[in-house]
């Protein structure tokens, strides 16, 4: 019988997650929430690397990776590639495309840290929606900034910047409510691409806010690359096992 280990940690992932059988594997690092109802197996942790997912692959009788990681956890990714290819198994991926700004925004892509807070040294009140890096600098906040930023981790923040432990998905009024409150003057994001988190980019829109992305890390070409759930999905049912 086929069966499949699925790296996760995302609502896609979950997603197929729920329509796997009992004899697949759905894989998460452990940062975030584990479902308790799915129909497959759930296994919590790293694996150690490359080599370990491909003993892992050996050890459990895989026979399909799917990659349906974050866009930014590149290091998952370059494991799962390099796993494959030890073990001889096919990886396909949901590589999901970014955000592209319309007519009007003002949206600039930045490649790190450094570049980005060039970038959002003229503002005063940044949100910031980049997961956990910006924590590391609220010791280092520009005279003259105060800071929001929104990421999974609860933490007390300190006198110059709030932080918000919230996980997506996030609607359109919430925001809207968010950033009447924060009075903010630019969005620093990661360009994730999801549905769950585009309803800021609508709003930073709607105030004429300029929004500064972090580029994306170079993913590693796998066997097959989908761009959608469903598409992946089709692929999985017509695959022959
Ligand atoms: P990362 O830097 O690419 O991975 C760090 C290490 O975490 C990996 O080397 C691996 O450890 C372990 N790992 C990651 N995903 C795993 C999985 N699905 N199952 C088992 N082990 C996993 O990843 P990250 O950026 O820290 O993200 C961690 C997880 O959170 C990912 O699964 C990702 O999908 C999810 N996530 C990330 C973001 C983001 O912005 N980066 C946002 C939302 C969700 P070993 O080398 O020991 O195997």
């Amino acid at each position: 019988m086929s069966r499949i280990l699925l790296l996760g940690g995302v609502g896609d992932a979950l997603n197929i997650a729920r329509r796997l059988g009992p004899q697949d594997i759905y894989s998460l690092a452990g940062l975030g929430k584990q479902p308790a109802d799915l129909p497959c197996q759930l296994r919590v942790g790293g694996f150690g690397g490359g080599e370990g997912l491909a003993d892992f692959i050996h050890a459990q009788g895989i026979d399909l990776l799917l990659d349906i990681t974050h866009p930014y956890a590149a290091q998952i990714s370059a494991n799962a590639a390099r796993a494959a290819e030890l073990s001889g198994i096919p990886c396909w991926a949901l590589r999901r495309p970014g955000w592209q700004a319309g007519a009007g925004d003002d949206w600039r892509e930045l490649a790190d840290w450094a570049e980005l807070s060039a970038a959002f040294a003229p503002f005063q009140r940044p949100l910031f929606t980049l997961g956990r890096e910006p924590l590391e600098h609220l010791d280092s906040i520009p005279a003259g900034q105060y800071w929001t930023l929104r990421s999974l981790d609860a933490h007390p923040g300190n006198a110059r910047a709030t932080v918000i432990g919230a996980r997506g998905p996030f609607n359109l009024e919430d925001e809207r409510a968010l950033f009447a409150a924060g009075q903010f003057d630019v969005l620093i994001s990661k360009n994730s691409g999801s549905t769950a988190t585009e309803p800021k980019l609508q709003v930073a829109r709607e105030l004429g806010l300029p929004v500064l992305l972090l580029a994306r890390p170079l993913l590693p070409a796998v066997d097959r690359e989908f761009s959608s759930v469903e598409t992946l999905w089709s692929a999985l049912q017509g695959r022959s096992v």
